[in-house]
């Protein structure tokens, strides 16, 4: 890392305290965008890099709720606004009990980039709750829906900023969340995305983030002429991304063998077929169960509980050719992203946001394998979160065939985007680089064209 990017994550290491998560994604970034200063000095006289990382706007406000035995709750709420040089705020909502300030802040940034590569119209932004929705009853995730849209409607809107799902927030709080919004400001727009088909929602978008990361898999392989057919895959998190990544896995010819949730995985050596995975669909989506109880259905799989305390997990120590971690932040560090290696594995391709620590991603740098970061890989989610937007404005919705076909055209694009300015700016094959570069160009350019605003 140069000087210059040294000391620029020192002094944001220094402004931000207690956010690591934040100083993960921005190092990470920062090492990247060093090539570009290198050879673009005026976005270092425009100070890019130092407004880039402050967010806009940062919203933080109380949400009191009632439980079903009267008693009260407050949880802190949250919407990170982080750029909007290109086009309104854009990123989900998170509720989840490690939620805070720094983890979202991470979110928001690696969101603007992202957003970037998507070639469509959308800022950066994120948002969520220290609220924890598992063993709450509907009607509790109702009300607190319904409190913490109480306070998020005014700085929200279709041209403002537009939030969608993420870890916690599912088809189920999106209807709560709308339906207060649509009250308190009497209006029907899209000014949420990830919504039910009835009501405004697109075909495509709960698979969307899942198929587009096992699109930009295919398309990484193809630059070893070879597909997913007949490779076997490992697959962690059983929520929305895990699940539709199973399912595209499948259909194009793969075999996954493996699923998590916070307390444990299961290894299904026969693979997770179409049968299995509607189980799994079944147990998370509406009996709310754990990922242990596919073992009571399909004995002949095992369940392994994760101890977090160890140094290394052990969904990661399988024989496969491909990785799809689709649960969380830093579930691969070093030492797993080594047993991935000695494992047979080629081809990472994150589905979860920031899943591989700093060690972990130069283990796979290194190793010269096909690895995909989030920013690239999971970013068909917010794609179609863009062509659910498009939809809305139009009035019109599109048919599944022509949502997926724009999705796979997209994760084409990012894909190429990746792989072109990683060669452009003489790293070939790092699509760490190409995707952080490729998404930083267009909103500095934006930012240089519209002022010091
Ligand atoms: P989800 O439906 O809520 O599922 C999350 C899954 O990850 C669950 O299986 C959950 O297990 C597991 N998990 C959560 N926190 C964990 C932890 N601390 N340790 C171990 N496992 C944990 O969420 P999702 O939408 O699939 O999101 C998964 C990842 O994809 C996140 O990183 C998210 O930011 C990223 N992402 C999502 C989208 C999207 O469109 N949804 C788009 C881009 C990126 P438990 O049930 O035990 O909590």
């Amino acid at each position: 890392m140069s000087e210059y990017a040294k000391n620029f994550v020192a002094q944001v290491k220094a402004k931000n305290p207690n956010e690591p998560e934040f100083h993960q994604a921005v190092e990470e970034v920062v090492e990247s965008l060093s090539l570009v200063l290198d050879r673009y000095p005026e976005y270092r006289s425009a100070k890019i890099l130092e407004r880039i990382v402050e967010p806009e706007r940062v919203i933080m406000f109380r949400v009191p709720w009632m439980d079903d035995q009267g008693e009260i709750h407050v949880n802190r709420g949250f919407r990170i606004e982080m750029n909007s040089a290109i086009g309104p705020y854009k990123g989900g909502l998170r509720f989840h009990p490690s939620v805070n300030l720094g983890i979202l802040k991470f979110l928001a940034f690696e969101q603007v980039f992202k957003n970037s590569l998507t070639t469509l119209p959308m800022g950066g932004g994120k948002g969520g709750s220290d609220f924890d929705p598992k063993g709450k009853s509907d009607n509790e995730v109702m009300r607190f829906c319904q409190s913490f849209m109480d306070e998020l409607y005014r700085h929200i809107g279709p041209d403002t900023d537009v939030p969608a799902g993420d870890i916690g927030v599912g088809g189920r709080e999106i209807g709560f969340l709308f339906g207060q919004y649509r009250k308190l400001r009497n209006e029907f727009t899209g000014v949420l995305t990830g919504k039910g088909l009835n009501w405004g929602g697109s075909l495509i978008r709960p698979e969307a983030t899942g198929y587009g990361a096992v699109y930009f898999a295919s398309e990484m392989l193809k630059t070893r002429r070879e597909s997913l057919e007949g490779k076997t895959c490992l697959v962690s998190g059983s929520g929305n991304v895990a699940q539709y990544t199973v399912e595209k896995i499948n259909q194009l010819g793969g075999k996954v063998v493996t699923l998590s949730d916070s307390n444990g995985y299961i290894h299904d050596e026969e693979g997770i077929d179409k049968k299995k995975l509607d189980f799994v669909m079944e147990l998370k989506n509406v009996k709310r169960g754990r990922i242990k109880e596919y073992v009571d259905k399909y004995p002949r799989a095992v369940y392994s509980p994760i101890d977090p305390k160890q140094d290394f997990n052990p969904l990661w120590n399988h024989k496969a050719h491909c990785a799809f971690p689709s649960a969380t932040q830093n579930e691969i560090n070093g030492k797993d992203a080594q047993n991935l290696l000695k494992n047979g594995i080629y081809v990472v391709a994150e589905g979860a946001n920031m899943p591989t620590t700093l060690d972990g991603v130069k283990v796979f740098l290194d190793a010269k394998i096909l690895y995909g970061p989030g920013k690239a890989a999971n970013a068909g989610g917010v794609a179609t979160s863009g062509l659910e937007m498009a939809q809305n404005s139009m009035r019109l919705p599109w048919t599944r065939d022509e949502v997926d076909n724009r999705l796979h055209l997209i994760m084409k694009d990012i894909h190429r985007t990746c792989v072109e300015t990683a060669e452009r700016f003489g790293t070939p094959g790092n699509y760490v680089n190409g995707a952080n570069i490729g998404g930083f160009l267009k909103v500095a350019d934006a930012m240089m064209d519209q002022g010091l605003v």
